[in-house]
């Protein structure tokens, strides 16, 4: 049989497959001698983390050890994909570490947001998802909105503690990393990973100047987000990269809005009201009557309505319908995990529907803004 050769940077099984998952190696560095994965050839090289992946189970078991650790545990969550990112099982896990929360993205919210409502809004998630927090910090790694304040809260809390990062895919988890290396280490020296003793393989601990260590986790792929279902060539469509522009619909009932062909809500019952889209502005929204709707699907998915197109939407999986009744006097979004949410303005009462490809996470939710 092949004998694993082993990266000697993390200590992970080297492969040179799939360049998104941990181990990678181009075949062509495979002669360097010692050979390094592509992530600590990064780190060590540019000092810059990269993004691998791992699925949940995988995840769950590098989690199960940062409860034995001394830690402090930066939990890195998506504000467009707030549900769909959060790692909601991590409070088993961490043990009595302390957690900050940074919730980035935030620049992708319209510019006139009230962010203490916001903030109240993410307290409240938490408390119903059953994860205590040091701290919650609202950031943008892109817009380097948030960072000085989440660098202050990891400085007060790190004490002689190592940093572990966590976070779904693509919530951002690199570009802070490189944010925290450039901080807390000398950047006139190499920066040498190295094995850690007593953590899995497939962490990758970067040194800081005090002796301690950032440890960056994988990012954890959760099926039910959007972003993971769709091709490359989609995503760039579902994940917004400028500030949403929320694009009210006055509605009778029996009116549908498609999302592209990504989605579609149905407005079923109740008063004239206004809905509020919050959706990538590369997601064309088309309105019709409900009653018409299933036709216009068959017809033109993939035309009319796109994204995603023709050849892409087969990849997709059926539909699935779920259907809410908002009651009166609430204020609700109703959220399809990585595309975005429909805010039900009116307190009126509405009974509707979203129609989601099948594994997808859609909720109803107390408006996020
Ligand atoms: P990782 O997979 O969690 O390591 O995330 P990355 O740092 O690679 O970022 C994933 C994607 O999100 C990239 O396309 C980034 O440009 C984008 N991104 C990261 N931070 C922000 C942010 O604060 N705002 C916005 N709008 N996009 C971001």
């Amino acid at each position: 049989g092949s004998q694993a050769v082993k990266c000697s940077g993390c200590g992970i099984a080297i492969q040179t497959e799939q360049p998104e998952l941990p181990g990678y190696t181009p075949e062509k560095a495979m002669d360097r001698d010692p050979v390094i994965c592509q992530r600590c050839f990064r780190i060590k090289n540019y000092n810059e983390a990269s993004s691998v992946a791992v699925d949940q189970d995988e995840f769950l078991r590098l989690l199960s050890q940062i409860g034995g650790k001394n830690a402090l545990v930066i939990h890195i969550v998506d504000l467009f994909d707030f549900e769909g990112s959060l790692i909601s099982g991590l409070q088993r896990f961490v043990g009595n570490n302390p957690v900050i929360l940074a919730v980035n993205k935030i620049d992708l919210l319209p510019k006139v947001t009230n962010w203490n409502k916001v903030l109240n809004w993410v307290q409240k998630q938490c408390k119903e998802h059953g994860l205590k927090t040091e701290e919650i910090v609202l950031c943008s790694a892109k817009k380097n909105q948030g960072f000085d304040r989440l660098l202050d809260t990891v400085a007060s809390y790190r004490g002689d503690r190592d940093v572990y990062v966590v976070g779904a895919t693509n919530v951002g988890k690199s570009t802070l990393i490189n944010r925290l290396i450039r901080d807390y280490s000398d950047l006139e020296q190499e920066l040498t990973v190295s094995r850690y003793p007593g953590t899995t393989l497939d962490m990758v601990n970067i040194p800081l100047d005090d002796g301690r260590f950032i440890i960056d986790t994988p990012g954890i792929v959760y099926p039910w987000r959007y972003s993971e279902l769709v091709t490359r060539e989609d995503l760039g469509a579902v994940m917004p990269d400028n500030p949403l522009k929320p694009a009210v619909y006055q509605l009778n009932e029996g009116q549908t809005l498609f999302f592209g062909a990504m989605a579609r809500f149905d407005f079923i019952q109740g008063e004239r009201q206004s809905f509020t889209c919050f959706v990538g502005s590369r997601v064309g929204i088309h309105r019709t009557k409900l009653e018409r709707a299933d036709e216009l699907y068959a017809e033109h998915a993939g035309e009319l309505l796109s994204p995603p197109n023709r050849e892409n939407i087969g990849k997709l999986p059926e539909w699935t319908r779920h259907e809410f009744r908002i009651k009166r006097g609430m204020r609700m979004d109703l959220f399809v995990s990585g595309l975005g949410w429909v805010k039900v303005n009116s307190d009126q009462g509405a009974l509707c529907a979203i129609h989601a490809p099948r594994g997808v996470k859609v909720l109803a939710r107390p408006s996020l803004i």
